[in-house]
């Protein structure tokens, strides 16, 4: 099969030709129809983290398709692992079960997840392997083109919202309206939540406008004047990978406010003035993507008409100016790669 493979770390991606893998016992097989570009795939590429991918690696856990085998283990006809059934492969691509993160409904924190695209391989490749437990069914009403978007870069921005529960009379802040921004402004619209939006790039931020931002605020003029004067934030989502804008929003919050971090900078470090945390009892939330149910509910709204998903076909084989072109802030919001 044809896939997108990180060689080394840091090297660009190589386009190989590789053998289709093996569903071992608890898992499927699936031909994937699409892949969405996670700012996390480049990370990943870069070795940007404290804790490294694995190389060779297959990157991407936006992957969308059709289960083809079944491994040992599985029998067909079982709701989730049916042959024939289309499925999405998050990021979670396994998590226990029985820790107790995952009995209290956290699987995305278990003590010994595996991650698509990172741990494993993932679907920046014709074929996956995936656990039949973590893949996501997807409902027909969806095309694969919109659910690989709504697969990482929806759920994260969902789930990081939901940890923070902007309410009706509060002021949502999305931070960077990329793949997850663009998806968190409008889940932040159905808390009930105003609205505001920020970006570097006017594009971005007309975009916003489009898909309903009550406020839009370029980040290189003066944010904290143009954030006071709509009465501050009461919840930031930080999809930027930079301690500035983290240390901006952070700023910008109203007494109670909650600044959830999502974006992964490869600068690990953040600082944030203590006094003004105490004081206004601001929150500091980290939140990582989100579970199978978070998935299905971003799956739920999209199928009812309550989200837009804003995607550009590419393929595979310009994975590596792909890469270029999200890095310069071209990119309307998601670039899907179609096999
Ligand atoms: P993206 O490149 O699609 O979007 C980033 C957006 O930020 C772009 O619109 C860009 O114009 C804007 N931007 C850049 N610098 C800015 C600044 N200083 N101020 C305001 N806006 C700015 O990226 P993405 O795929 O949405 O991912 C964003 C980050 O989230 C990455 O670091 C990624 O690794 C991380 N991520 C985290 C999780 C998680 O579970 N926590 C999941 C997915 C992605
Ligand atoms: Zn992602
Ligand atoms: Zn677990």
């Amino acid at each position: 099969m044809k896939a997108a493979v990180v060689p080394a770390l840091g090297a660009p991606l190589v386009i190989r030709d590789v053998p289709i893998p093996e569903p071992g016992p608890g898992q499927v097989l699936v031909r994937i129809e699409t892949c969405g570009l996670c700012h996390t795939d480049i990370h990943a590429a870069r070795g940007d983290w404290p804790v490294k991918p694995k190389i060779p690696l297959i990157p991407g856990h936006e992957g969308v398709g059709v289960i083809e085998a079944l491994g040992p283990s599985l029998t067909a006809g079982r709701p989730l692992v049916a042959i024939g059934q289309r499925v999405a492969l998050p990021w979670l691509g396994y998590a226990c079960g029985h820790c107790r993160y995952c009995v209290a409904g956290w699987e995305t924190y278990c003590t010994t997840p595996a991650y698509m695209g990172y741990t494993m391989d993932g679907s920046y490749a014709e074929h996956a392997v995936a656990w039949a437990s973590h893949v996501v069914p997807v409902p027909d009403a969806i095309t694969s083109m919109d659910a690989s978007p709504l697969t990482c870069a929806g759920v994260t921005a969902y789930k990081g919202l939901k940890v923070a529960n902007p309410r009706p009379g509060e002021t949502a802040m999305v931070v960077g309206i990329g793949g997850l921004g663009h998806l968190g402004l409008q889940y932040a619209r159905l808390f009930g939540a105003r609205t505001v939006a920020v970006d570097m790039y006017d594009e971005k931020l007309e975009l916003a406008a489009e898909l309903g931002a009550d406020h839009v605020v370029n980040a290189r003029g003066d944010q904290q004047a143009e954030l006071a004067a709509l009465g501050g934030i009461d919840v930031a989502l930080v999809t930027v990978p930079s301690p500035q804008a983290m240390r901006a929003a952070h700023a910008a919050l109203n007494p109670n406010g909650r600044l959830v971090i999502v974006g992964l900078p490869s600068d690990n470090h953040l600082d944030l003035p203590i006094f003004e945390t105490v004081l206004s009892g601001k929150s500091v939330i980290g939140s990582l993507v989100g579970t199978r149910n978070d998935v299905a509910d971003c799956f739920e709204f999209h199928a009812r008409g309550l989200t837009k998903v804003i995607t550009e076909s590419r393929r595979i084989e310009d994975v590596n100016e792909c890469f270029d072109e999200v890095l310069a802030g071209k990119v309307p919001a998601r670039l899907v790669f179609e096999f």
